[in-house]
């Protein structure tokens, strides 16, 4: 019979893994794709933010569990609040214990020197093997069939009953990578309540006119984006698509459970200063060049024309459109397009170990949980804790039903 079987081979399911084979118990991890951990290593392709070097308190505040809405009243084992805290530092420890030298930027984002996922991964799955833990790809997992876990493998279907188990099956974004959800039906059949995924961490559809498309691709620099109660200022891109990048993702949510956003393209200057340079008479100039040397910055001027119409007349008012310009968007982008996603296993389907209450001996870790956080490190750092609560409670549960 099979000992412990870890379903995904994400940061969450491997660490997991590690866990259950530091224990001592012999351990098998299925993962569908041909190759473990596709997300991470994509995470890497613009570079690998592993976490964020901030005190733990501070590095919690980001996290809400449900739909957005903060923190439930006891988060326990949800966001491994306990003994298994695997916070930054710990994260950091980890890292450069598989031998990867890291660096922090100014913002406190922690990445490897050389950037790329792969070096890490590479390294993780050879100590991962050396502990003798057995990695079988392109093994899908199709549900259950009374106690067992059915299969699709390169050998047929197979079934197996593990003594214990630990789910890391990721969250809905991005599916080409492995996380498709396809598990919703399959959990939520045998009484597991789950939250329906809704994109995270994603950009903004815009349908922009003709003559944005020169700026495609362009930066939007000190500027601060408004959405309800909050405000972000930092940077983006103006997309085909729409806008991207990480001054936007910060926003996504609120957002995409419905504030207003606005752009305030000159966020270091107050209105009445503004007012004051808006008073100045514009002579001869074109409206763009006058724009322009008013602002400084010619992708300013085009979004100032792209969603300031019609134009103000006042100085006053020129100077609250550039303080509070509305964002003309279409929406969020699906999760297909989403860095991560919100929903999934709900906050009170699962014990304080991370077990499923409707299915004893199935533990659950990582994106497949129904929390979010934005990008910078938060995402990964927080698998990585569940998947070793995870795994270390599944540890425990093993050696007590073996008692
Ligand atoms: C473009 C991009 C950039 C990102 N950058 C960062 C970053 O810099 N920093 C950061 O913190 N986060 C980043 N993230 C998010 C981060 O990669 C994820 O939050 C993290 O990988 C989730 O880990 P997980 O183990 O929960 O799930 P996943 O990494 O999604 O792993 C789940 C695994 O389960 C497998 N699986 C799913 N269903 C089945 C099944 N039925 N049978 C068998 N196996 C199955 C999947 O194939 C997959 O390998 C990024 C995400 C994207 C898309």
């Amino acid at each position: 019979m099979t000992e412990a079987l870890v379903i995904g081979a994400g940061p969450a399911g491997l660490m997991a893994a590690e866990e259950l084979a530091r224990a001592g118990h012999a351990v098998i991890i299925a993962e569908a794709m041909p190759t473990p951990a596709r997300k991470f290593l994509m995470a890497g392709k613009s570079g690998l933010n592993l976490t964020k070097d901030e005190p733990l308190p501070a590095f919690m505040r980001n996290f809400s569990v449900g739909t957005g809405g903060g923190l439930p009243p006891d988060p326990r084992g949800y966001l491994c609040q306990d003994e298994s805290q695997f916070g930054p530092e710990d994260v950091m420890a980890w890292a450069r214990g598989l031998g990867i030298e890291l660096f922090t930027g100014s913002t406190g984002r922690v990445f490897p020197v050389g950037m790329k996922a792969s070096p890490l991964l590479r390294a993780w799955v050879s100590r991962l093997r050396e502990m003798g833990v057995e990695l079988r790809t392109r093994w899908r997992w199709r549900g259950f069939d009374g106690s067992g876990l059915v299969f699709d493998t390169p050998d047929g279907s197979q079934l197996l009953s593990p003594e214990v188990t630990v789910l890391a099956l990721g969250g809905a974004s991005w599916p080409r990578l492995g996380s498709d959800a396809a598990w919703v039906p399959w959990l939520r059949d045998m009484g597991v309540g789950i939250t329906p995924f809704r994109p995270a961490n994603m950009g903004l559809r815009v349908d922009w006119s003709g003559p944005m498309a020169r700026y495609f691709g362009q930066p939007v620099k000190a500027a601060a984006i408004h959405a309800g109660e909050q405000i972000s200022r930092g940077e983006w891109v103006i997309s085909r698509r729409g806008m991207e990048g990480g001054g936007v993702y910060a926003v996504s949510a609120a957002i995409r459970d419905g504030a207003d956003a606005t752009l305030d393209l000159a966020p270091d200057m107050e209105a009445d200063r503004l007012a004051e340079k808006f008073a100045r008479n514009r002579g001869r100039l074109s409206i763009g060049n006058w724009l322009r040397k008013l602002l400084g910055d010619p992708v300013k001027v085009a979004l100032l024309l792209e969603w300031g119409r019609p134009l103000p007349e006042t100085p006053e008012a020129w100077a609250a459109r550039v303080k509070s310009l509305p964002i003309h968007h279409d929406g969020p982008f699906s999760l297909d397009r989403a860095i991560s996603s919100a929903g999934g296993i709900r906050f009170d389907a699962v014990t304080g170990d991370l077990e499923l209450r409707a299915l004893p001996g199935i533990f659950v870790a990582g994106e497949m949980l129904d929390w979010e956080a934005p990008t910078g490190g938060y995402l990964i750092t927080h698998c990585l804790g569940q998947g070793r609560h995870a795994g270390r409670a599944a540890a425990r549960y093993l050696s007590s039903v073996r008692r």
